[in-house]
């Protein structure tokens, strides 16, 4: 045989060892999912996956307690002031850009990324990873995003997306990904128009737990099945809201001019230079159902305030009170909001749900609250890939879970 036959044989037969022996991961987002909606004796399916693996008594979220800074926390595992996406909705004062959630075009731009996904690490590692949903999903720039992947469609059915992962572990082993992504809103959208104490919740707990039974028994008839690891959170909790327990901003600060961002459960101010001061203070005196903070004097634990897109002053609401100013107050208003999430990550009802089952996990285990900017470098335990090495995430926090 001609030595460049024999080299050829040795990168196929390689390929096809490591192929074989590089695991699969779902990393699955049930967003809003509160800690405690699994206790309600509604979910046989999340029942099953408590036995068969790992459950944590809850994850705790970064904060703010909204979906893009803690999926973003989840696939990088860094803190908001570390991977940059510190809100839903923020600005770059420098520029006056602004990063909001529905705006295709800022969604989609690298720049304001600055962790690294694990799909990027795995990609850079050889491995093929694959993204129905998830934000930070869909960056222009090719080497950041997953090898496949698909613009956000909220009204993509469920089934589809299902349906859709299973497609792609069909694929020949060359292009089948081993790190897949999958995310739904349902229990998000159902939990803030009804609140987390409706039927309509429960509802919607039921359904994301029987199209978990729907994607067990789909996965069940793959060769691979036996390889995969299933991974199920969720980004955040939440909690009931009253249209009675409103914060008006405008009010408290009738004199002054300030730049006013995100809202609701929390609000980034940015006072006019010479007026921080008293515009603190101010605030300070009227600090009732909220607390309010300087960047620089924010607690330790929040871990929110190093970045230069975060504003000099926050404002943090109690449980189920809402901050607007009356630009929001209007839209607040004509809303009808039972439930909300973006509030301090220490109280528990902001917490999510973290699962695992699959080769790589301990059997019937249940353990207490993890971190969930922890999950990165478990992922890249599993996948045997060096993390990036300036993350918040702490292997040794979670990897006792690990068989
Ligand atoms: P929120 O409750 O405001 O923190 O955000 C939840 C909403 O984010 C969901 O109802 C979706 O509409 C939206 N969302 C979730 N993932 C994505 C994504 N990848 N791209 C765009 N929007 C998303
Ligand atoms: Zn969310
Ligand atoms: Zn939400």
């Amino acid at each position: 045989m001609k030595a460049k036959n024999v080299v050829i044989i040795f990168f196929v037969l390689t390929s096809i060892i490591f192929a074989q022996k590089t695991p699969y991961v779902i990393l699955i987002s049930f967003d809003g999912f509160r800690w405690d909606y699994c206790e309600r004796g509604i979910t046989p399916n999340l029942d099953k996956l408590q036995n068969e693996g790992v459950r944590a008594k809850s994850l705790k979220p970064v904060f703010p307690s909204k979906t893009f800074p803690n999926h973003y926390s989840i696939i990088s595992g860094m803190y908001p002031e570390d991977h940059g996406i510190i809100a839903n909705y923020f600005t770059n004062p420098f520029t006056h850009e602004r990063y909001r959630v529905g705006d295709t075009v800022s969604v989609r731009q690298g720049k304001w990324y600055q962790g690294e996904a694990i799909w990027e690490t795995a990609r850079r590692n050889g491995i093929v990873t694959a993204s129905y949903f998830w934000p930070g999903s869909e960056i222009e720039l090719e080497y950041r995003r997953p090898n496949y992947f698909k613009y956000y469609e909220h009204n993509k059915t469920y089934k589809e997306r299902i349906d859709g992962v299973i497609n792609w572990l069909n694929l020949p082993q060359k292009e089948r990904p081993h790190f897949i992504t999958l995310y739904f809103h349902d229990t998000d959208s159902y939990g803030h128009d009804f609140g987390p104490n409706s039927i309509e919740i429960n509802q919607s707990i039921k359904r994301l737990d029987s199209l978990l039974g729907y994607l067990n028994s789909e996965i069940n008839k793959l060769e691979t099945k036996d390889s995969i690891d299933i991974i199920l959170v969720s980004d955040h909790g939440m909690t009931e809201v009253c249209k009675d327990k409103i914060i008006n901003v405008d009010e408290i600060l009738s004199d002054y001019k300030f730049r006013f961002d995100s809202g609701e459960t929390f609000a980034l101010i940015e006072p006019e230079e010479n007026k921080l001061n008293e515009v603190y203070e101010i605030l300070k005196k009227n600090e009732n159902h909220f607390k309010v903070y300087l960047k620089n004097e924010m607690p330790e634990y929040y871990h929110f305030s190093n970045h230069q897109f975060i504003t000099t002053i926050i404002l943090i609401a109690d449980l189920g009170w809402t901050v607007v100013n009356n630009k929001l107050l209007k839209s607040y208003t004509k809303s009808n909001t039972k439930g909300n999430h973006g509030y301090d990550n220490n109280e528990l009802d902001m917490h999510g749900i973290f699962f695992a089952k699959g080769p790589h996990f301990k059997e019937n285990y249940k353990i207490g609250t993890l971190l969930n900017v922890d999950i990165y470098p478990l992922l890249a335990k599993i996948f045997k890939i060096n993390p990036r090495n300036n993350i918040d995430g702490k292997l040794e926090r979670i990897e006792f879970i690990l068989k």
